[in-house]
């Protein structure tokens, strides 16, 4: 990013679902935003990348719309051609879910969030480290670099990191409000991003808890994110938890073991990545968190409204909501 100090209503950290419909809420309303990310390409969790033709989605697998108002935002997508239906199944979690569409990004998870971005002032690369209130507003900065001021700021990043961010900005309230933060723990998990000569030839394109240590994988090609064969492996959370600090070939050989007896195509190559916090095993229903004060900080993220990719857009809708209540003149 330029390293002029951008000026705007509300600064958003974090570029994945939760922010980006925040920062497009906001917008609608005339609101304008900055939004502050550290990876180089908006998406967060819902990543996909491309490796050597075969394109893989390492994050997010697919999402369900429970919600009218995410039905209803998916709607939209489905039409723009960004959202296509994967496949259909019962839902594993919630009884009486019948054959629950299973939707995917056309062409990869990130097509998502790089749609969502459109028109909106992303700079990535950009990781905020510490958040200055003070009269002019809220600064956020990176090392001794000023990136941004707003009148409110609106934080996306997972609960630990955002609790850090907090604390290193001394922003932590002395009140009791974020207590229940402290203990969120999130599961790891281990992706393997599996190039094969040949297709899977798993029927459904996908299998869920295959083996002893492999939560689930997909055929990106049968998803349509891949032209090419490619598997993703993801690792159950317990293999991530006891592996997740040790070096990524003895994991990555390991999990690719695991399932390439199930394929038809040989495994031919592979490349492993960390998802530090994958998933929150807590979550809240309070949509977003607002820190009071005339320059308000909003904490948002999938784990304030049920997790997942549909909590992270409820979460987001939620903080933008409460950022527009509050510039409300009294009385309307
Ligand atoms: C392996 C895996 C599988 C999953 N499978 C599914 C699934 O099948 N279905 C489903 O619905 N959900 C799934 N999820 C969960 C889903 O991806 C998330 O719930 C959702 O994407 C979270 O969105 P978010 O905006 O809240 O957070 P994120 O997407 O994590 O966005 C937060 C952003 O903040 C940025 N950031 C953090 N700290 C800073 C900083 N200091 N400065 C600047 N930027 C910062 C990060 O780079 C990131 O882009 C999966 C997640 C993983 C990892």
């Amino acid at each position: 990013m330029s390293k002029a100090l951008k000026t705007t209503d509300v600064i958003v950290v974090g570029a994945g679902m939760a922010g980006l419909t925040a920062a497009r809420e906001l917008n609608k309303a005339g609101i304008s935003t900055v939004i502050l990310d550290k990876r180089r390409a908006p998406g967060g969790r819902m990543a996909t990348r491309t490796i050597d033709g075969a394109r893989f989605d390492h994050g997010a697998q697919h999402f369900s719309a429970r919600s009218e108002q995410f039905t209803s935002r998916v709607d939209e997508l489905r039409n723009a051609g960004v959202v296509s239906e994967w496949y259909r199944a019962d839902s594993r979690t919630t009884p009486g879910r019948l054959r629950e569409s299973r939707f995917v990004g056309s062409g990869g998870m990130r097509r998502i969030p790089e749609h969502l971005a459109n028109d909106l002032d992303v700079q990535t690369s950009v990781t905020v480290d510490k958040l200055i209130r003070d009269a002019a507003g809220i600064t956020a900065v990176t090392g001794d670099i000023a990136l941004a001021r707003g009148s409110a700021i609106v934080l996306t990043p997972p609960v630990p990191q955002l609790l850090n961010l907090l604390r290193a900005s001394n922003l932590l309230p002395g009140s009791s409000i974020l207590d229940p933060l402290e203990s969120v723990p999130y599961n790891p998990s281990l992706a393997v991003m599996a190039t094969l000569d040949a297709p899977s030839g798993l029927p459904d394109g996908h299998l869920a808890e295959p083996s002893a240590d492999v939560a689930w994988i997909a055929d990106n090609q049968h998803k349509g994110t891949s032209q090419l064969p490619a598997l993703t492996i993801h690792s159950t959370a317990d293999f991530a938890s006891a592996h997740v600090g040790s070096d990524w070939s003895g994991w990555t050989k390991h999990l690719a073991d695991q399932v390439a007896p199930m394929l038809d195509g040989r495994i031919v190559h592979t490349v492993g990545h960390r998802w530090m916090y994958a998933e929150p095993r807590t979550t809240f229903d309070s949509g977003a968190i607002v820190l009071e004060s005339d320059k308000p900080i909003v904490l948002a993220g999938e784990v304030f409204a049920g997790a997942k990719v549909e909590g992270a857009f409820l979460s987001g809708l939620a903080a933008a909501n409460a950022i527009l209540e509050r510039s409300k003149p009294p009385g309307t």
